[in-house]
């Protein structure tokens, strides 16, 4: 390849990080962009695959696509850890290899931190971790009698109505096996509602669909520490027989070391994605993203995409000399399945006016089709 081809180095292959490389390519060919992706991982899996693990209808091997698949867009494909980010320099430390770039697309996603929390990792499971999918999936079904708790440790965390759907669907687990009149389940959260990002009214609706199976929402819960069958919150406590905990999310260790953003906290990023370096962009859950004084934009896969979307554009226009104006639409809509062969959508719209637009769908069985084919397209198109 030419010494003069300009270069679009992408940290992360998740959501983002796909979504930006495959736009770029769909207007570039390979003479007049190299693209290339570096994900310590080798696969990639839309994140509510998990939830399906947990269900026992998916493995892990039917729910990922390798990142390899990306060499027959003429993406590059880099599989090592980004050990280092030196943004004066333009050079990206990985495990073999220092690259330099003429753009830069850091997408690196967040990271559970469970071990922040005293007690955790040696009394709970981590729900999002797909390392413990199965293993969860095993306990739900053992569980002949006594209490289930999911609890949300930090926030912001990915996916805010996923806890929720995974109440949803271990409900349905319980149902199934005929245990679910001995075992209770309590969902414990540090917010004072149950959607916070998707405002009161569609938190009401969401309490009431996890009320109407009898799941208990306790609002406030700020968590302390974890001791054997105990939660201790700062206002009290309770007890459980299997712990289901969402930790919490800080941002790639690396990203702290490059001074992007503050310990315990996420790249500062505007609707044009720019990092205060020239064509270095971030996207995605390592980033916070400000809609109003106190609302940010919600850690999902959605918004990662639309913001790699918009990212893709600016470089593209850049590689064409010509004007940059994409910036983030902040739409976009996320699944909650009800366990009952249906799903309803969350619509939302973060740009709308002074405050976000939300809607609710009916629980339909179509838009649970709308959320298998949204994992394929993903796959297909992406890989
Ligand atoms: C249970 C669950 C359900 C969810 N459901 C939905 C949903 O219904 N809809 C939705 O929109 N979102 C959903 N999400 C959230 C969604 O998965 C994330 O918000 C999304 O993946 C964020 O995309 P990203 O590109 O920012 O980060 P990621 O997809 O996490 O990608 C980051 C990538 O960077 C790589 N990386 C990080 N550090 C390094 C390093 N040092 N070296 C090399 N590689 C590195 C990681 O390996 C990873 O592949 C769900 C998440 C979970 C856990």
């Amino acid at each position: 390849m030419s010494e003069n081809i300009p270069h679009a180095l992408i940290l992360g292959g998740g959501f983002g990080g796909l979504s930006a490389a495959n736009n770029i390519r769909k207007s570039l060919s390979s003479s007049q962009v190299k693209i290339t992706v570096v994900d310590k991982k080798n696969w990639f899996m839309v994140g509510f695959a998990k939830l399906w693990i947990i269900k026992g209808t998916r493995t892990f091997e039917n729910s990922t696509g390798l990142l390899s698949g990306l060499v027959k867009k003429e993406i590059d494909f880099l599989n090592e850890e980004i050990l280092h980010i030196d943004l004066e320099n333009k050079n990206i430390k990985t495990t073999t290899q220092n690259l330099s770039y003429d753009f830069l697309i850091i997408a690196m996603g967040a990271v559970l931190t469970p071990e922040k929390i005293p007690g955790l990792a040696e009394n709970g499971m981590n729900l999002y971790d797909y390392k413990q999918s199965e293993q969860i999936h095993d306990k739900i079904k053992e569980l002949k009698t006594g209490t289930i708790a999911i609890s949300i440790m930090g926030m912001p965390y990915k996916c805010p109505p996923a806890p929720f759907e995974a109440s949803l669907i271990i409900d349905s687990m319980l149902r199934e096996n005929k245990t679910r009149d001995s075992v209770q389940i309590h969902f414990y959260s540090p917010a004072p509602i149950t959607l916070p990002a998707a405002g009161p009214e569609i938190s009401k609706k969401i309490l009431d669909l996890i009320s109407s199976e009898n799941i208990i929402f306790h609002d406030s819960c700020k968590i302390k520490a974890v001791e054997p069958n105990k939660l201790i919150f700062q206002n009290g406590e309770a007890e459980f027989d299997l712990l289901l905990a969402i930790p919490p999310h800080v941002a790639p260790n690396v990203i702290y070391e490059s001074g992007l953003a503050t310990q315990g906290n996420f790249i500062p990023i505007d609707r044009d994605c720019k990092t205060p370096f020239e064509n270095v962009y971030a996207i995605g859950d390592v980033t916070t993203l400000k809609v109003t004084e106190t609302m940010v934009v919600p850690k999902a896969g959605v918004f990662a995409e639309g913001e790699g979307f918009a990212v893709a554009q600016n470089i593209i226009s850049k590689i064409q000399s010509k004007e940059e104006s994409s910036l983030f639409d902040g739409k976009g809509g996320c699944f909650i399945e009800s366990g009952r062969d249906t799903a309803s959508v969350i619509e939302i719209d973060m740009f709308s006016g002074p405050n976000p637009s939300t809607k609710l769908t009916e629980s339909t069985s179509e838009h649970l089709d709308e959320k298998l084919q949204f994992e394929k397209d993903r796959l297909s198109n992406w890989l």
